[in-house]
């Protein structure tokens, strides 16, 4: 995600409210059930990992955990190396209330990647129409001389979005689940939550009063960065991706993948590099268990497991490759698909001229996002950092050769290279199938697929990040353990803002 554009001030009453929240546990549970023997989770990225993570914590240590992975640990969160550094190539930044992900680099003892500051602007294909200055006041005055209030209604509201949101790690620390995405939303913000998973952005901003001006030239450009998409995508997700340009922001030393590597070993899970090819139920006397076949790099295999939770996209798009056989009655494809974004990785030369700056001595952005134009080939163009930044570390200067990440809806041939480019050295391209093509009419997936049979990346259609799949994790575990034990009254609970302050 982009680096901050909005001058926002930390949520600092919540985040101290939330933290207190997310180091308490779940108390003792009623447990009459047989523990489980397997449980398997499909996908180690952010997802899968902290799934086999809160499932240990839930489960105990008796349980055997399985991790099935068919690429590599970490899936969208990933590297490319050049020059002997590496750099993140997918999800990059992270929250400061991101509270799991927060709580997680803290048990792995990972470390914070120091942030290296660097100035924003917006490029119309023509010119930059709008620049951060070195000074905050005078960008503070250019906004509102531009927009007027637009951007404190915009600010007023993504706090409010975050506060509201935030209930979610008292939730699950008071140890409640949630069996839909819906019901997870509705426990937090009602229906207003919901009803923002299915309206437009635009629509949300300009009812708040937000203007249009501001809507085309500032969240445009922010949606283009973070999603690949327009302002048309669903408000509750424009509002996950406006909380990512808020300037406090960080990353994890070494890269943002080591955190799941991290939680496969904390979790004492077993990593199986194998791709899943189908899951099936197979029902002995009572027992319910699903048999997973898969493939691996020696032959195929498969085996019985207690509990099983997806967490990978099942789309079309994203070709998993997992078929759901002989469940009554059988499973409808999902529907929607996944955007495709290319991320472009190129050490050399930025053509600054493009962006009217024909000496690059006096371009001073390390961000160009852009707006919504016709023919414009690009979404953003930033200098990036690698993963490990020494004390000594310092952005490149435009007229030396860098390392720039340009995002983009198709791969950049030879010719539009050139135009961004002055000259390379390298030029490194992952196609991502990123987050969901949002849409306004395919709704929120199941998280239940079947009695003990998960799906984890239905959050993604109301927002995807990292730390959605951390909250969906905990709550799967957390549904998974209630269900297995019958805890009805842990799941799906109303007025749970209220329960929790009588419980104390
Ligand atoms: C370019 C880009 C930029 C982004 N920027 C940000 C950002 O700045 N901040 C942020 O918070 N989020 C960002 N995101 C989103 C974030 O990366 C994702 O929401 C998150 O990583 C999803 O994690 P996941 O574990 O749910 O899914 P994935 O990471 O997709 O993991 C699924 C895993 O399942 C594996 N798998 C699939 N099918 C099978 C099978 N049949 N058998 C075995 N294994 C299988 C896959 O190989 C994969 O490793 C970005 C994403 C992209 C692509």
């Amino acid at each position: 995600m982009a680096r901050p554009l909005l001058p926002v001030p930390l949520l600092v009453l919540v985040l101290l409210a939330a933290c207190s929240a997310a180091g308490e546990q779940t108390g003792p549970a009623h447990v009459d059930a047989a523990p489980p023997s397997k449980i398997a989770v499909v996908g180690a990225g952010i997802g899968g990992t902290s799934t086999a993570h809160f499932l240990r914590q839930h489960f105990g240590p008796e349980v055997q955990v399985d991790v099935f992975e068919k690429a590599e640990v970490g899936g969208r969160l990933a590297t490319v190396t050049v020059n002997h550094n590496d750099y993140e190539s997918g999800g990059s930044i992270i929250h400061s209330l991101n509270l799991h992900m927060q709580e997680f680099v803290k048990q792995l003892g990972l470390k914070y990647r120091r942030s290296v500051a660097g100035k924003t602007a917006v490029f119309n294909g023509e010119e930059m129409i709008l620049e951060e200055t070195d000074w905050y006041l005078l960008d503070l005055f250019r906004l509102w001389w531009r927009y007027g209030i637009s951007f404190i209604r915009l600010q007023m509201w993504v706090e409010e979005i975050m506060e509201k949101f935030m209930r979610i790690y008292k939730y699950q620390a008071h140890g409640y689940a949630f069996s839909s995405v819906e019901e997870l939303l509705d426990s937090l913000g009602g229906s207003g939550f919901i009803n923002m998973t299915r309206r437009p952005l635009s629509d949300s901003l300009l009812e708040l009063g937000v203007s249009q001006r501001f809507i085309d030239e500032v969240i445009g450009p922010i949606m283009r960065v973070n999603y690949g998409q327009n302002v048309s995508i669903p408000a509750f997700v424009g509002a996950v991706s406006l909380a990512g340009v808020q300037n406090n922001l960080w990353a994890v030393e070494g890269g943002n993948k080591l955190v799941c590597s991290g939680l496969l070993k904390l979790a004492n899970a077993n990593l199986l590099q194998a791709h899943v090819t189908s899951i099936s139920p197979v029902l002995s006397g009572d027992a319910l268990q699903y048999q997973l076949s898969f493939n691996t790099e020696s032959g195929s295999g498969s085996d019985l497991y207690d509990i099983v939770v997806l967490a990978t996209p099942l789309q079309d798009s994203v070709e998993s490759g997992i078929n759901l056989e002989g469940f009554t009655p059988p499973f409808d494809q999902l529907p929607g698909s996944y955007h495709r974004t290319v991320a472009t990785v190129v050490h050399g030369y930025l053509n600054t001229s493009f962006f009217g700056f024909p000496d690059p001595r006096l371009f001073p952005f390390a961000n160009v996002l852009t707006t919504d134009t016709p023919n414009l080939f690009f979404n953003s163009v930033a200098s990036i950092c690698p993963v490990n930044i020494s004390t000594g570390f310092r952005r490149k200067q435009p007229q030396e050769a860098g390392i720039y990440k340009v995002f983009s809806l198709q791969s950049l041939d030879k010719a539009r290279l050139k135009t961004l480019f002055r000259s390379y050295y390298s030029v490194q391209v992952t196609e991502w199938q990123a987050y969901p093509r949002y849409g306004s009419s395919q709704g929120l997936p199941s998280v239940e697929l079947h009695t003990n049979l998960y799906y984890l990346n239905g959050i993604e259609w109301a927002g995807s990040a990292m730390e959605m799949s951390s909250v969906a994790a905990k709550n799967i575990a957390l549904l998974a353990y209630h269900r297995w034990n019958r805890q009805t009254d842990m799941v799906d609970q109303k007025d749970l803002m209220h329960r929790i302050k009588t419980e104390l």
